[in-house]
């Protein structure tokens, strides 16, 4: 967690000197396009311009979380792009610069309709709806950042979502601005429930790992609701790699619904010697988005969608509307993990300034 912050805080930083006010895009992947030619064009690049990519703030970020390893990096670009090197069999990692390398001169000729207002106007139109009003203010939309992540990935940190530049690509061509909306809604609400709505100075390490968990479960389900309808659909560009994140969803769902009220009940009561990762790995499959988007479905279809969005950016409220919506074979939270929740509600949630 600290590490993270760090490297947003260097992040800002970095943006900052870059526009006085915060960017409404940020774009490194020309910095890759630098390398790439040049290994392509048959000679090393200097350390000038190694440096030029990995000490821009983005370059910092992509190593620093891990996304991106330097030495193998380094190691598969030269392999990708320096002309005779052998393709044959390749790393998962060197596969994705490969992608890059087939589909550049697509990926160059799409990139500026990325960096267009029509897109930030898009998003906008996607990711209202899912906020309450008062989070719909252009002041608190993040910068759009385009980089190659090392693999299809998107992200929020703070005021940033960072986009690897073929996924967005990819997705552009389909529903422009709309995985920016999901990370966005991330970026909004993660900034309000850190900044305003969770009163982290009283709680134990065991509530923060809870409220941190939740918090990722419950943006997860509403944030699915904006991109997934329309990203899920068979004509998607990324329909089957996606559709497999989500197979069995409802079982598996009722199946982390089952674990953590049990987690939960042990709570109510006991201290629980529980990590933020524990919960990721033990109470959640990928990344919160199951059970996170199943919950929010049925909080929807009972006709509790409005309601959920006024309290967006607090997760214990999520929780507890489901507990209202769902039915028992839906899986419901027994009633001393349903008090639990509403005990840190009214303990760690503070009231809408
Ligand atoms: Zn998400």
């Amino acid at each position: 967690m600290k590490i993270i912050l760090l490297l947003s805080t260097a992040l800002l930083l970095h943006l900052s000197a870059v526009s006085r006010q915060q960017p409404a895009f940020y774009n490194t992947t020309g910095h890759y396009w630098q390398l790439a030619d040049t290994l392509q064009a048959g000679r090393k690049p200097s350390s000038a311009l190694w440096h030029t990519w990995f000490d821009d703030g983005i370059g910092r970020w992509l190593t620093g979380t891990g996304h991106i390893d330097s030495v193998t990096f380094v190691q598969d670009m030269f392999r990708i792009y320096m002309p005779g090197s052998d393709t044959g069999t390749l790393s998962e990692s060197a596969a994705y610069h490969l992608e890059y390398r087939k589909k550049a001169a697509w990926i160059k000729a799409t990139a500026p309709g990325l960096e267009q207002p029509a897109v930030r106007t898009a998003m906008k139109k996607a990711l209202y709806p899912c906020l309450p009003p008062r989070l719909r203010q252009d002041t608190l939309l993040p910068t759009l950042v385009y980089t190659f992540m090392g693999f299809s990935d998107a992200t929020s940190v703070q005021q940033f979502v960072i986009m690897d530049m073929l996924l967005a690509c990819q997705l552009h061509t389909y529903a422009p601005g709309l995985l920016a909306a999901h990370e966005a809604f991330h970026s909004i609400t993660g900034r309000s429930f850190h900044g305003s709505r969770f009163n982290a100075t009283i709680a134990t390490p065991q509530e923060q790992y809870l409220l941190l968990f939740l918090s990722n479960v419950s943006q997860e389900g509403i944030a699915d609701q904006i991109d997934k309808p329309v990203l899920l659909q068979r004509s998607s560009p990324v329909y089957d790699a996606w559709q497999d994140l989500y197979h069995d969803e409802a079982r598996q769902s009722r199946q982390c619904i089952r674990q953590l009220d049990s987690l939960l009940q042990q709570a109510a009561t006991h201290t629980i010697d529980i990590s933020y990762q524990d919960l990721f790995n033990g109470y959640a499959v990928n990344g919160g988005h199951i059970p996170g988007r199943y919950m929010c479905s049925i909080i929807r279809q009972s006709g509790r969608w409005q309601e959920l969005l006024q309290q967006a950016d607090d997760p214990l409220a999520f929780m507890l509307l489901y507990q209202r919506a769902a039915s028992r074979e839906q899986g419901k939270f027994s009633k001393e993990s349903a008090a639990y929740l509403q005990r840190l509600q009214q303990k760690l949630i503070l009231p809408v300034k």
